[in-house]
């Protein structure tokens, strides 16, 4: 797949420009989107995405935390299962791009530790901790030996800290990048 992702002012042919499926924006979703109709079979000649800076807006500046479990909030409760089941879909989607390109997504699958640095931060992580455990959620607390033999430049201050073993993370850029290279 080639000559997809368009800057519309620039392109030579842009008075041109026809596509059964336009897509507008190459950020992450943008770009993700244009590889899932790829993988539903949709012909590459029939998508054009466009974008006169791709990869340039919030994908550019994001963390790239996988983190449904850490990044639980108060009263969501509807969007627990939706968070979890975004976060699972990862793998696959990973393991899918990974045989299209050998680029590096900055996919990393080590455990994500939330730390409380004061006594304040630690009641607050363990009372999440409650609410994380009662929806079913893979999360445990640990004691500051254990999260330090784990993550050796924390501090032995810490007031707390809990272990989530399945948030995870990419980097946005590299991981838009390999999409950006598949098409
Ligand atoms: C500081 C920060 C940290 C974040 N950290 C995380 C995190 O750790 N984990 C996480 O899951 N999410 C995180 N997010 C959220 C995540 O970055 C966004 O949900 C995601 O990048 C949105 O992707 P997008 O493709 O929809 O938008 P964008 O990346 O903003 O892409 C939009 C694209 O559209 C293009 N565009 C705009 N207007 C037009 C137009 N008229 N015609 C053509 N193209 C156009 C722009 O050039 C841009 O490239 C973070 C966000 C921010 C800001």
């Amino acid at each position: 797949m080639n000559n997809t992702v368009l800057s519309p002012g620039n392109h030579p042919d842009s008075q041109k420009l026809r596509a059964e499926h336009a897509i507008i924006g190459a950020g992450i979703i943008g770009l993700a989107t244009a590889f899932e109709l790829v993988e539903a079979g949709v012909s590459p000649q029939e998508i054009v995405v466009v974008d006169p800076q791709p990869i340039s807006g919030a994908t550019f500046v994001a963390g790239g935390m996988l983190a449904p479990v850490a990044e639980v909030q108060y009263r969501q409760e509807p969007l627990y299962p939706l968070m979890v089941a975004s976060g699972e879909m990862f793998p696959h989607l990973l393991a899918r791009l990974g045989k299209k390109t050998t680029a590096p997504t900055g996919h990393r699958s080590e455990s994500t530790l939330v730390v409380g640095a004061d006594r304040a931060d630690g009641v607050h992580i363990r009372e999440l901790l409650a609410l994380q455990q009662r929806h079913g959620m893979d999360a445990q607390a640990l004691t500051l030996r254990q999260a330090r033999r784990l993550e050796q430049g924390l501090s032995p201050q810490l007031a707390a800290a809990v272990e989530i073993p399945g948030d995870h993370q990419i980097n946005p850029r590299m991981f838009s990048a390999c999409l950006l290279d598949y098409l």
